[in-house]
């Protein structure tokens, strides 16, 4: 019961048009299962194997995210059934979801991710590589990805001014390659995938789309 009214005191605060995804890491199915039960249909995962052993237990209208980073060496695992891919940071590990995709006979929608934090530990590309990969001719021979927008994470911190700064600056650079890019049929564009436990109201504020909420209603995780 805990799990279902987490997450309908979270529901309530989350305006239309944004998505909630449940991070579901290292818990059980049944914890799962609960969310499921409650309406819950897309969750966050960020282990490729985990979440492959998820999805063969549980019913087949979930919705799975990849969240975390990815190993181009797994893709092959979650690309029958991954629904989208939150954590693409480079042009290789593209190359290899679109290869996946196709063998599998379908378009894997994917978004790529930013570095806006301020610290040296999490993943993601600055706007000028971002550019680059757009820009590409290699890129525009992708037939089986779809960029459907940007993913960041803030910087682990209690500084509210700093982690909105950094989420107005992933916005910021959604909006311009929306502007300058949206000819590109790969690129459609709809989804701001920032906000966590913590920090979802005011990712909200900055123009999240797609929050990534795992703690608050799942609980703490043990590692
Ligand atoms: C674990 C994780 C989350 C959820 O974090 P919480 O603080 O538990 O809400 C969101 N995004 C990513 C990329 C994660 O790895």
């Amino acid at each position: 019961m805990v799990i279902a009214n987490n997450l309908n005191e979270i529901k309530k605060t989350i305006p239309e048009g944004v998505t909630l995804v449940a991070v579901s890491k290292t818990k059980p199915i049944e914890d799962i299962q609960q969310a499921y039960d409650a309406g819950q249909r897309v969750f966050g995962e960020n282990k490729i194997q985990e979440m492959s052993d998820k999805y063969e237990s549980l019913p087949k209208d979930i919705q799975w995210h990849m969240i975390g980073h990815v190993q181009r060496n797994k893709v092959k695992y979650m690309a029958p059934y991954v629904s989208l891919i939150h954590g693409v940071d480079s042009f290789r590990l593209l190359e290899e979801i679109d290869k996946q995709a196709k063998r599998n006979n379908r378009v894997i929608p994917c978004l790529l991710q930013m570095f806006i934090a301020k610290e040296d530990t999490k993943f993601g590309l600055d706007e000028a590589e971002l550019i680059e990969i757009l820009e590409s001719e290699a890129f525009s021979k992708l037939q089986h990805i779809e960029i459907k927008g940007l993913m960041g994470m803030a910087t682990f911190t209690e500084d509210q001014h700093l982690i909105k700064e950094e989420f107005t600056s992933l916005k910021a650079i959604f909006d311009k390659v929306k502007n300058n890019y949206s000819h590109i049929p790969s690129l459609q564009l709809t989804t701001v995938s920032m906000g966590m436990s913590n920090d979802y109201l005011l990712a909200i504020e900055c123009g999240s789309t797609m929050v990534r909420i795992g703690s608050s209603i799942f609980g703490h995780r043990n590692y």
